[in-house]
């Protein structure tokens, strides 16, 4: 156990965490998800992808301790209006990956967790790997091994695969090699890459890795409680591009309004990365709220277009996320910001 756990494990047992509870409760939380792994894609990035069986942990632990799981429409309500109700709680998922149709969602609607997915939608309709991340699996796969960059198109260096800043270094060098390539090209280089590697990236037909879900499984979705919502076209929101910001929500609206009947107006920011210059246009065309990566609780005081959430993933201790839920982790942060003298968090 790191030294950080031993210390949350006494305030736990010290009835930290309960009492934590007690001046935290009238704030929202927002926990954010990405994917649930396929096969071992939680060792490869464990902010990204969870084990099935840690996120069933963490719903158990949510409907043990008597979370109030709100849908985020519902949740803006209450904020709107001062009515929140202790230990109110909202569930988002970014991305649209194919684990969370397949596992996730099942177990939301078991437990009756309301939930939004935030989908990007050039990736879906493409049905194809996601190229970065794909790229980057592929390389981790391979990791102490070599790969000679001439097999792939690039030069005739051989590089060694062996530590995690080597790897990225050879990912941006293909990134930046295929950045004006289209889907196409890009696919074709992946399957070389899978080729050359030696590695199936479709090993089981149903489950393929490193895929969004496709329009047909999305719109199953809504059935089951889980709300669709914005994450722009191409998983871009540019900060000094107007016209590029409204094209991504634009085209990403488009796509969705065909298998979503309700209102498409929350959004959250691609990466986390936004500006308050945005808002008043992002205001225009008609999102009422976007979520960030920023942590925190959030208040009926807190800007709607930077909710603050909390980023699960299997890099998180049970521990952690409990310290987290309690609240206690909050009052940490507030006593850290309160010593820096931020005014505003
Ligand atoms: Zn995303």
């Amino acid at each position: 156990m790191v030294f950080r756990h031993k210390i949350l494990a006494v305030i736990k047992a010290l009835g930290g965490f309960s009492l934590a509870q007690t001046f935290t409760k009238r704030g929202l939380q927002v926990l954010c998800y990405h994917g649930i792994s396929l096969r071992d894609e939680h060792y490869f990035q464990p902010k990204l992808f969870m084990h099935e069986d840690t996120f069933r942990e963490r719903m158990a632990y949510l409907k043990k301790r008597g979370y109030l799981v709100l849908s985020l429409d519902e949740a803006l309500a209450h904020m709107n209006q001062k009515t929140l109700p202790p230990r109110a709680l909202v569930i988002t998922f970014d991305d649209g990956w194919l684990g969370i149709g397949t596992k996730a969602a099942p177990l939301l609607k078991e437990y009756g967790f309301p939930s939004t997915l935030y989908v990007t939608t050039r990736d879906v309709l493409s049905e194809a790997p996601v190229f970065d991340v794909a790229l980057r699996y592929l390389l981790w796969k391979k990791r102490n091994e070599t790969l000679a960059l001439s097999s792939i198109g690039l030069d005739s260096e051989t590089i060694v695969l062996s530590t995690a800043d080597e790897r990225e270094h050879v990912a941006c060098r293909i990134s930046e090699f295929s950045k004006n390539w289209d889907d196409h090209d890009k696919q074709a280089m992946l399957l070389k890459l899978t080729k050359t590697l030696g590695i199936d990236l479709n090993p089981d037909e149903n489950n393929p890795l490193f895929r969004l879900m496709t329009m047909e499984q999305l719109a199953r979705l809504p059935l089951g409680g889980m709300n669709l919502q914005l994450h722009t076209h191409r998983h871009r929101l540019p900060i000094d591009d107007p016209e590029g910001v409204k094209s991504e929500i634009i085209k990403n609206r488009a796509v969705l309004k065909r298998i979503v009947s309700g209102p498409l107006q929350h959004l959250c920011y691609p990466s986390g990365k936004f500006h308050p210059s945005q808002f008043p246009l992002l205001k225009k065309l008609g999102i009422e709220s976007a979520t960030t990566c920023l942590s925190g609780f959030n208040y009926p005081s807190t800007e709607h277009f930077a909710l603050r959430r909390f980023l699960d993933g299997e890099n998180i201790a049970q521990l952690e996320f409990e310290a987290e839920l309690s609240g206690f982790l909050e009052l940490m942060r507030k006593l850290r910001w309160t010593l820096q003298g931020r005014q505003n968090y």
